[in-house]
């Protein structure tokens, strides 16, 4: 709701400041067990679900799909049985199937974060996108937002279509129709042409070409995808005055996004997008740990 994520976004702000300290150290989490179980590639994501774990003092352990057993064909199921019996107290897992955290979440007897799940949800992902508009802006109510790429197999587009509206922002979905989802969710626009669906926007969000997601053959179909879908200062100069880009990562400079505008502070918050990544998943980390702490 959009309360949960005020709350959420609240207890983020709290860990901004301790996160650029020298010495990042709270003991609030000493003794738990936090797994990372990762069946996806993830740089962003798996780095700060450590750094949050263990800036809170938990002992954290990264599982790889890619070096486990999984590899021998062991199924999902089983491995979260495994995993379960050896007592964690919080899971975080990436799976590249839709609805896979749930599905785990419903063996486990510990809380379980979702790092992404296939081209559903990626929910700490948004939140940290709207964490970061709300500290641009010191708003998100009745701001534009663009979101421009591969929609259809982005769970980043999916869980910002969800959140963004909730905090009462207006929400565009631009991307060649192949990209785009059938039917938009009510009250989001679609926009085939970029210069159109850009127009006044005060957030411009890229995302990447999801080509692990996509139906084969399909990447081919895409022609001068930096012409038509790519952003470059001249087209950032039809959104608003002081509009934002931001981009989840990885990006790939010169396919969506010009590389010189990425790179510049003053229009781009990629970075502090990332920044905002610790402290919001710290927050979760703290949050969804408190009943087993007696919080
Ligand atoms: N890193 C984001 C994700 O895991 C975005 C992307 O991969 O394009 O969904």
């Amino acid at each position: 709701s959009a309360d949960d994520i005020r709350f959420l976004l609240d207890e983020a702000e709290q860990w901004i400041e301790f996160n650029r300290r020298p010495r990042k150290q709270d003991g609030r989490l000493v003794g738990l067990t936090q797994i990372n179980a990762f069946f996806e590639n993830s740089t962003r994501t798996l780095v700060s679900f450590e750094l949050a774990g263990k800036r809170l003092g938990a002992q954290v352990v990264n599982f790889s799909a890619a070096t486990s057993s999984v590899k021998k064909g062991e199924s999902l199921k089983d491995t979260a049985l495994t995993l379960n019996a050896m007592r964690p107290d919080v899971l975080v897992i990436r799976h590249d199937a839709n609805g896979a955290a749930l599905q785990v979440a419903e063996l486990m007897d510990c809380p379980v974060i979702n790092a992404g799940d296939g081209s559903g949800e990626h929910p700490t992902q948004a939140l940290l996108d709207v964490l970061t508009i709300r500290r641009r802006f010191g708003r998100i109510e009745g701001l534009k937002v663009a979101i421009c790429g591969d929609i259809r197999h982005s769970r980043v587009a999916g869980s910002n279509m969800r959140s963004l509206p909730l905090l009462g922002a207006e929400v565009r979905l631009i991307g060649p129709p192949s990209l785009l989802p059938d039917l938009a969710p009510d009250g989001i626009g679609l926009f085939e042409d970029f210069d159109e669906g850009i127009a006044g926007a005060d957030v411009v969000m890229m995302l990447r070409i999801q080509h692990e997601r996509m139906e084969a053959g399909l990447s081919g179909t895409l022609g001068d995808y930096f012409g038509r879908y790519g952003l470059s200062r001249a087209r950032l100069d039809r959104a608003a005055p002081g509009a934002v880009v931001m981009h989840p990562g990885p990006m790939n400079r010169g396919v969506e996004i010009d590389g010189e505008l990425a790179d510049d502070p003053e229009r781009s918050a990629i970075l502090e997008q990332v920044e905002m990544g610790v402290a919001l998943r710290i927050a979760c980390l703290d949050v969804v740990t408190r009943p087993a702490r007696g919080g």
